[in-house]
């Protein structure tokens, strides 16, 4: 029989230490990404991993809450981390220490950053106490639920959408999907620029408003909310909205506790961080996913936010075998924004594409990000996703090159200019 070598096991060093604060897109994909050889302990309130780019579908009932969400617990441990449900509370960057709800003290040598952005409620008058935000799959399927229960009386009911961005124009799609034919239901959007969607290359505004034509949709551009009532918004042209069902979707501000802890110069800014992921001034701290300020613009996306979740990993791996770090450089994927059963858009640098088919390649994206972080879960989306997507958008998803061949042959799509 062997003898343990118990002076080597004494004097073994310990494994380097990794926490990581919030296990969503950016978190999660850190976590997966980290070899047993670290000691990694991944930090999140929320059980469930969520994929955001489709919550919208749980409106219209496409999607159930089930089908976009998995245990973050057994994720991590599968990888051989450790899980600890709580928030992160204070992060003490001069002491490489972590501070959680239950007064936790964690000790560690690298840390990634990962919790996203905060609703943003509050910089509206009564947004947060009558508005309802839309970002997680609890927040969306209340929407659903509240709609419903209104939409099934005689009353006339009228939504209000905060916002004309990509998910303001998601979250009108997947409504007109479901009630497009209801009697009484008004829709309207209030968006502050002057276009919808005003960040894209092209003119989606008015296929959106064509779209629309045929709908009870009224579109406020040019305009913002001012005071949100219980059953009310005021405009800042001074006109007033009924609205039973208020739907927050003006995008998100930074966490507090950024500022709380010395992370950041002013309140409200993001952890600005060099090309590597790196904290400008501690430099064992990294950034995943959209609480991370670049200093070059991005998009706060998912697939940015799983990018850098695994360069962060993997610089920390570097850095501890003392090798050069590697910068993030953000892939030029296109943008997929679904429009219910009415369009859908794939939004590339200088052109957007669309179509109805272009929602398969959107959904394949969903079956193939799920099933790279949740293998175990498969089954269960491949049932949603064989009712729609082909082969053609599966194989497209993993790669996302937008030749007009590769997308002409998901169905007909048209190039908008
Ligand atoms: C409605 C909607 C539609 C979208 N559509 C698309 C799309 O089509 N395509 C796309 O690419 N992107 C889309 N996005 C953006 C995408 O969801 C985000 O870019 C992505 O979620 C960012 O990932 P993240 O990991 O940085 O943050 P998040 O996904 O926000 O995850 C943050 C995690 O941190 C946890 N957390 C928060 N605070 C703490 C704390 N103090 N301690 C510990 N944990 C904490 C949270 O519980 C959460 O799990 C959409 C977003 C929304 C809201």
């Amino acid at each position: 029989m062997k003898t343990p070598d118990l002076k080597k096991r004494k004097y073994a060093k310990p494994l380097p230490s990794v926490v990581i604060a919030g296990a969503n897109f950016g978190g999660l994909k850190a976590a997966v990404s980290l070899p047993k050889r670290f000691n990694v302990t991944v930090i999140d309130p929320e059980p469930y991993f969520e994929f955001s780019p489709n919550i919208h579908e749980l409106i219209s009932g496409l999607k159930t809450p089930e089908m976009l969400r998995f245990s973050k617990q057994k994720a991590i441990n599968r990888s051989g981390h450790h899980y600890l449900q709580e928030t992160v509370t204070a992060i003490l960057p001069e002491q490489k220490k972590i501070i959680t709800t239950s007064g936790s003290t964690l000790s560690y040598d690298y840390c990634i950053l990962s919790i996203g952005g905060q609703n943003n409620t509050a910089v509206v008058k009564g947004a947060e106490k009558h508005a309802m935000p839309f970002k997680s799959v609890r927040q969306c399927y209340d929407i659903a639920k509240r709609i419903e229960i209104l939409t099934s009386g005689k009353r006339k009911i009228s939504i209000v959408i905060a916002g004309g961005g990509f998910e303001g124009i998601e979250a009108l799609g997947e409504i007109l999907r479901k009630y497009k034919n209801s009697r009484g239901l008004q829709v309207h959007i209030v968006e502050k620029q002057k276009r919808l969607m005003a960040d894209t290359p092209t003119d989606i505004d008015s296929e959106i408003r064509r779209l629309c034509n045929d709908f009870p949709v009224t579109f406020h551009t040019g305009k913002t909310i001012t005071r949100v009532w219980k059953h009310s918004v005021d405009l800042s042209d001074k006109s007033k909205l009924s609205s039973q069902v208020t739907i927050w979707n003006i995008g998100t501000r930074p966490p507090d506790i950024l500022y709380e802890s010395k992370l950041t110069d002013a309140p409200n800014q993001w952890l600005n961080v060099k090309s590597t992921l790196q904290h400008m001034a501690y430099p064992e701290i990294f950034a995943a996913g959209d609480i991370a300020g670049m200093p070059f613009p991005l998009r706060k996306q998912a697939y940015h936010a799983l990018d850098m979740g695994k360069t962060g990993a993997e610089n920390i791996i570097r850095k501890h075998a003392g090798r050069k770090l590697k910068a993030f450089k953000p892939s030029s994927k296109p943008m997929l924004v679904s429009f219910g059963d009415l369009d859908a858009f794939l939004i590339d640098k200088k052109i957007v594409v669309a179509g109805p088919a272009i929602g398969l390649l959107k959904e394949a994206v969903f079956h193939y990000v799920m099933t790279d972080l949740d293998p175990s879960g498969a089954f269960l989306k491949a049932i949603h996703t064989s009712e729609r997507a082909t082969a053609a958008a599966i194989k497209l998803a993993s790669t996302m090159t937008v030749s007009p061949a590769a997308l002409a042959k998901l169905g007909k799509v048209r190039i908008i200019k």
